[in-house]
């Protein structure tokens, strides 16, 4: 019976754990949920290599029916075009590239590539599509190399060679004791954040994906490390779609269409001088120095 005891008070904090963490039981069920919604439907076709252009056509959607994240988003992305989100946290940017990802479907209106609804095509041929750049990017228990290779397991030395050099990452690769053979930690914990940083460009180079989705960090790095990254993101986004949710002045100064969220809503959108001289949320954010200036990029 102490066993059996021992079996209930394990049950029992598990169950507390499952209550009273409401963001993890939210995603434990939206997990569930989105096993059971995102498959692709009979007789899905296999996205070719895209120009990338991207539409949201009165695109709505709620993890909570009675609360949604996103209402009536209308907005195109030209093949190549720079695309900056931005607004307060919970505005729901993070949302909206997940409709492009396809990690959910709207509960109205379409999401399209190319001119075919997401929705229509193989998740693998659309994700095959798309270079995710994201802060904690996922990083495996397993050497450099291999991690690079997670987007394109076929890429020859000379194609990884290039892109470690345009991410920026060759110096610290090298620095490491055994270079690309070097095992990571898992989550990327052995590694900084600057490193991981560019490992997740290098990867996404080596993807070489038309559609590019990034988080800018506003982690804490030196400056020649941010002038770094700064670098090689430029290098990266070149010729490809991309949408970044932005934390950096220059990245806004130099989006070719900027998106203001607020609680779900498109409120404004345009160029930079555009949006600053119209004097609303944009330039108030701006005001407030939502945007980091540029590192110095000195070396
Ligand atoms: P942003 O990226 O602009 O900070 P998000 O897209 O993350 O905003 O969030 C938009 C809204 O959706 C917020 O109210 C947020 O709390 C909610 N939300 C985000 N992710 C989830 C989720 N996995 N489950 C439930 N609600 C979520």
């Amino acid at each position: 019976s102490m066993l059996l005891i021992g079996r209930l008070e394990q049950f029992a904090t598990f169950l507390s754990n499952l209550f009273f963490q409401s963001q993890s039981l939210r995603d434990f069920f939206t997990v569930l949920d989105r096993k059971s919604e995102i498959a692709d439907r009979p007789g899905a076709l296999a996205l070719p290599r895209v120009r990338g252009e991207v539409v949201f056509e009165d695109v709505s959607f709620g993890y909570d029916p009675v609360q949604p994240a996103l209402h009536g988003l209308n907005f195109r992305a030209p093949p190549g075009s720079t695309i900056a989100l931005v607004g307060p946290t919970g505005a729901g940017k993070s949302t909206a590239l997940s409709l492009l990802y396809r990690a959910y479907d709207p509960s109205e209106g379409r999401v399209t590539v190319d001119g075919h609804d997401v929705r229509d095509v193989t998740l693998e041929s659309l994700r095959q599509n798309i270079g995710v750049v994201f802060q904690d990017a996922g990083m495996f228990y397993r050497s450099i190399l291999d991690n690079l290779r997670v987007g394109n397991p076929e890429a020859e030395p000379d194609q990884i060679e290039a892109a470690v050099a345009a991410a920026e990452a060759a110096a610290f690769i090298a620095r490491k004791p055994e270079g690309l053979e070097t095992l990571v930690a898992e989550r990327g914990r052995s590694l900084s954040g600057g490193e991981r940083q560019r490992l997740a460009i290098a990867r996404a180079m080596l993807k070489d994906a038309p559609i590019l989705i990034l988080d800018e960090a506003t982690s804490a790095l030196d400056n020649a490390t941010e002038a770094r990254i700064q670098r090689a993101l430029d290098r990266l986004t070149i010729g490809r779609t991309t949408f970044v949710i932005a934390h950096r002045l220059s990245t806004v100064r130099n989006a070719d269409l900027i998106l203001v969220l607020d609680q779900g809503q498109l409120v404004e959108q345009g160029r930079y001088a555009e949006l600053i001289a119209q004097d609303g949320l944009f330039a108030r954010l701006a005001q407030e120095g939502q945007f980091a200036p540029d590192a110095p990029s000195g070396e």
